[in-house]
């Protein structure tokens, strides 16, 4: 399968729900309403995307697993992919048109705003993304894995993933900084794969508060995966 990019994904989030998940509650008109006008004028500009395709895992090591001849370095993703031949590396973006909304650095409340915006539209799209992969792929449980989670797969692997597509900037307007982020910065990338039990790199990270955890911490299987790598 070539590599297929989606370039009209809604952001349909209700204003009331941007709202509620901002709680904002009702002692904070001016907030509400400033809320209001980002909405509109986000609703208006976003163009999120997501580009995917599905690979193919090779020769597998203690270090590492191939996918479609190339070799990513990680003794998890090795093991998580043990029995799994097809897999679907994937990047999605909020998009760069949001970077349009005008900001004033020493206005905190709007910055704050524009941020949590943007990270609402990043999510809507990723969960458009995977019911999309799910419904045309007809898959069942999905895992989950992404480049610098964690120390096992590190976030130089980026490189390494952003290679399976070629131009990523030309696709969907992601480039990698020299550390390996991703600009923009609300972007995920990682790969997807079918397993029986489900697995997320945020089953093994202790990180409080993180906006983007996805499962919740399991001390058990985070103890039992430091053991292994001991
Ligand atoms: S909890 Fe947050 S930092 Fe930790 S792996 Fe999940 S998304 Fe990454």
């Amino acid at each position: 399968m070539s590599i297929e990019t989606i370039g009209d994904i809604p952001f349909d989030v209700p204003l009331e729900d941007v709202i509620n998940r901002m709680r904002l509650g009702r002692k904070a008109p001016a907030m509400r309403s400033m809320v209001k006008e980002l909405y509109r004028e986000v609703r208006g500009l976003a163009k999120p995307k997501a580009l995917f395709k599905a690979s193919f895992t090779g020769g597998r090591t203690e270090r590492g697993v191939e996918i479609d001849g190339v070799e990513f370095t990680s003794g998890l993703l090795a093991t998580k992919l043990e029995n799994t031949e097809r897999v679907f590396p994937y990047v999605v973006t909020a998009g760069r048109e949001l970077d349009a909304i005008g900001t004033d650095k020493n206005d905190v409340m709007r910055v704050f705003l524009i941020d949590a915006l943007k990270e609402l539209v990043l999510e809507n799209a990723l969960r458009y993304f995977e019911r999309l992969l799910a419904d045309r792929l007809a898959l069942g449980t999905m895992s989950h894995m992404n480049p610098g989670s964690l120390n096992d797969w590190p976030i130089s692997q980026q490189k390494v993933l952003f290679g399976l597509f070629g131009d990523v900037e030309k696709l969907i307007g992601v480039r990698l900084t020299p550390s390996y982020l991703m600009d923009p910065i609300k972007s995920v990338s990682g790969i997807y794969f079918p397993t029986e039990i489900r697995f997320e790199s945020c089953m093994l990270c202790s990180r409080e508060r993180c906006p983007k955890r996805r499962a919740t911490y399991d001390p058990e299987k985070a103890k039992e995966y430091k053991k292994a790598n001991e």
